[in-house]
């Protein structure tokens, strides 16, 4: 085959490539929500997806062949005789079908695939979240803890801490730490040398994704996404979540139940955190240097990336969560006011040893609900709350003002009457 004939064919290869990943967006979106426990992607997962991000990258790879110092079908027919075009045309049409097909068959495959998800961290929170991933996929866990009975009893597959590597062959698809706060840079640490070994693995056996998808479920937003930042290795994308309930606010499952997340890495571009929302409106995206993207971009890497996350995305969506997009930052000064304070205020109240009484109050009802779910968590996890979450001190500066400024003001009324009475007698 001359040189001309196999560029052509490869620019062909790749238009056709283009026009199937459109297309797959297109075939996920008409998709109906999976009624098996698969975790293929829904069609809540695919409002998220955006079919002419493709489209654009197929103008410029169309546009770039018509640019191509002459090595181009259509030129190639200009010179040829009147019907050859017509000829060319349909042959190139015939193979995008052949290779659309092909393509769609793929990620339907990989779709029908069901997720493997590894939990690192087989804690409270851990175990918890692992019961509701188990419905859709196989379910692996590893703890520093010996965790064996409990797995066993639950149906998914412990590996000790000890034997990451043992953890890693699993083939996962995506790894959800649900460590403490406190530890979580030294696990992301000890993880490292031993992502590194799986994604020499992985491309040996020739996989278009690099590593797994790296999931973080911090209570804090800012620490766990520098962290991932500066110690994952760049084969393994990003996503930071915080599911804003617990095993407390979501013992009868999640439906209605905020899940903050930030698609921070994907196939190797950083999100920038204050675009996060230009990507899920569409056209394009911001990284960290300011760079701006299409999305994109033309490799098969990204978009099994891409699906993945969405899959990814979709269990929280299936179980009925409120959705919110949200840069690490915004979380962290809005949980500051919200999440932290709450916890301020059970411990304060549960340190003053507080019990029912025989006259309880609605309202007090309420504080004594507020001390058993807060100090149900650890006090280690308040403690990474107060110390990862640079907010989290102004807000204790300013409850302390305000118990001082509402302390005043009783004060003064007090003082008031005293007066009011010293005058009138
Ligand atoms: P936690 O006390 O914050 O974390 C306990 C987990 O951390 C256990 O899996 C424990 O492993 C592990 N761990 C602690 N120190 C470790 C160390 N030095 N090395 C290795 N592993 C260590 O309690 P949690 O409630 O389970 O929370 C886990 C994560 O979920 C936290 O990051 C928290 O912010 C997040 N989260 C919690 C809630 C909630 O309602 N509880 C809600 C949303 C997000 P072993 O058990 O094996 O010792």
């Amino acid at each position: 085959m001359s040189r001309l004939k196999v560029s052509s064919l490869s620019t062909l290869f790749l238009w056709i490539f283009l026009v199937m990943a459109s297309g797959s967006v297109a075939f996920s979106s008409s998709s109906s929500p999976p009624t098996d426990m698969t975790g293929s992607s829904s069609g809540k997962t695919n409002k998220r997806s955006k079919t002419h991000h493709y489209y654009s990258a197929l103008h410029a790879v169309v546009n770039n062949n018509n640019n191509n110092n002459g090595n181009n079908t259509d030129e190639e027919a200009a010179a040829a005789p009147p019907g050859r075009l017509e000829e060319l045309k349909q042959r190139e049409a015939e193979l995008a079908k052949l290779l659309a097909a092909v393509r769609t068959e793929k990620l339907s495959a990989i779709r029908s695939r069901p997720l493997s998800i590894g939990v690192l961290g087989f804690g409270r929170f851990g175990q918890f979240i692992a019961r509701s991933f188990q419905k859709y996929g196989r379910v692996v866990v590893t703890s520093r803890s010996d965790y064996t009975d409990i797995a066993n009893g639950m149906g998914v597959k412990y590996v000790p801490l000890s034997d990451l590597d043992a953890f890693l062959e699993e083939d996962l698809d995506v790894i959800v730490v649900a460590t403490s706060i406190l530890s979580f840079e030294s696990n992301i640490e000890t993880l490292v040398p031993h992502l590194e070994k799986d994604l020499v693995r992985r491309a040996r056996q020739g996989k278009s994704i690099k590593g797994p998808l790296i999931v973080d479920v911090l209570s804090v937003k800012e620490h766990a996404r520098q962290v991932m930042l500066d110690l994952l290795p760049a084969g393994c994308d990003i996503l930071c979540t915080h599911p804003m309930f617990g095993p407390e606010s979501g013992k009868n499952g999640w439906n209605g139940l905020t899940f903050v997340y930030e698609k921070t890495r994907i196939d190797g571009v950083v999100l920038d955190q204050q675009h996060q929302s230009v990507i899920d409106n569409g056209e394009a995206f911001v990284d960290f240097r300011g760079e701006v993207h299409s999305i994109h971009e033309d490799s098969e890497a990204h978009i099994e990336a891409m699906d993945r996350m969405e899959r990814f995305l979709s269990i929280w969506e299936e179980e009925g969560c409120h959705m919110v997009p949200m840069s690490a930052k915004d979380h962290d000064s809005f949980a500051a006011n919200s999440q932290f304070i709450t916890h301020l205020m059970g411990r304060i109240l549960g340190s003053q040893g507080l019990a029912p009484t025989p006259i309880d109050t609605k309202g007090f009802q309420s504080v004594l609900k507020l001390i058993g779910s807060t100090t149900a968590d650890s006090f280690e996890l308040f403690y990474g709350l107060y110390k990862f979450n640079t907010n989290s001190l102004d807000t204790i500066l300013r409850l302390r003002s305000a118990l001082d400024e509402v302390v005043e003001k009783l004060k003064v009324m007090e003082e008031e009457e005293q007066k009011k009475k010293a005058l009138s007698s």
